[in-house]
């Protein structure tokens, strides 16, 4: 499986394990905001044998593995490279941005992840705004309904700019985020894990460019956001 990057280990990614973290380049969305561009042409790839052989270095102490983009799910070694990693004794994590529901179910149907993490897109009418391209609604409602079916699972939604069909560009609402929100619930149930980010500026880092003139979100704004997400989801907090 191609890896873009690699992280040894850290105690953030993976709630409650030590995990490396692998990267795998390209991706299928061009999230405006993305801060991932030097990952997303697919280029660079350090190749999983380093990656693999590490983990055998370190498996005493880290206990999990993150695999995270990029989009995993475009990777056609994905399963295989899961599967040698569960093979040395480690736990996996997965974030996805939601577009291979099929891969999702094969995934779920095997065991073989123990914690998805999945993007929401803010709320559905303005998922392609926010995702940067169109067509994959339907493949990002039915994979959070099946993300909800595995053992943990979280979803989450960075508060970004958004480009408007206008060409007017603001941050996601208070309103906009309730109704992403109120999709979550319905979708997973109200007990699901929600996380609400902060965005983070780059210069000369996002692909849309024009994003990079905007602060981090607003602390009141995240605030008024999460008061409001709670009422539908009570189990949200902030992150980042
Ligand atoms: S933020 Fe969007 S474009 Fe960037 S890696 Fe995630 S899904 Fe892909």
């Amino acid at each position: 499986m191609k890896i873009g990057a690699a992280l040894g280990f850290n105690l953030i990614d993976f709630p409650g394990k030590i995990a490396a973290v692998a990267f795998t380049p390209g991706c299928n969305y061009r999230c405006p905001h993305c801060h991932a561009a030097p990952l997303l042409g697919g280029i660079k790839d350090i190749g999983d044998a380093g990656f693999l052989e590490y983990l055998e270095s370190v498996k005493d102490w880290v206990n999990g593995v993150t695999i995270c983009g990029g989009e995993p799910t475009l990777q056609p070694d994905l399963v295989p490279f899961i599967k040698a990693v569960r093979g040395r004794g480690l736990a996996v994590k997965l974030d996805t941005n939601g577009s291979n529901p099929a891969l999702l179910a094969s995934l779920l149907a095997e065991k073989l992840v123990d914690y998805v993490a999945m993007d929401i897109k803010g709320p559905r009418f303005l998922w392609p705004a926010y995702a940067g391209v169109e067509g994959h609604e339907a493949a990002m409602a039915e994979s959070a309904a099946l993300v909800a079916r595995f053992p943990e699972h979280e979803f989450r939604t960075t508060v970004a700019p958004i480009v408007r069909g206008d060409g007017e560009i603001s941050f996601l609402t208070v309103q906009e985020m309730a109704a992403a929100a109120r999709f979550i619930a319905q979708t997973a149930g109200p007990e699901a894990r929600y996380y609400v980010q902060k965005f983070v500026p780059r210069k000369d880092g996002l692909l849309d460019h024009r994003l990079e003139a905007f602060p981090e979100t607003p602390p009141q704004l995240l605030q008024d956001i999460l008061k409001e997400v709670q009422r539908h989801l009570p189990n949200t907090q902030l992150r980042g």
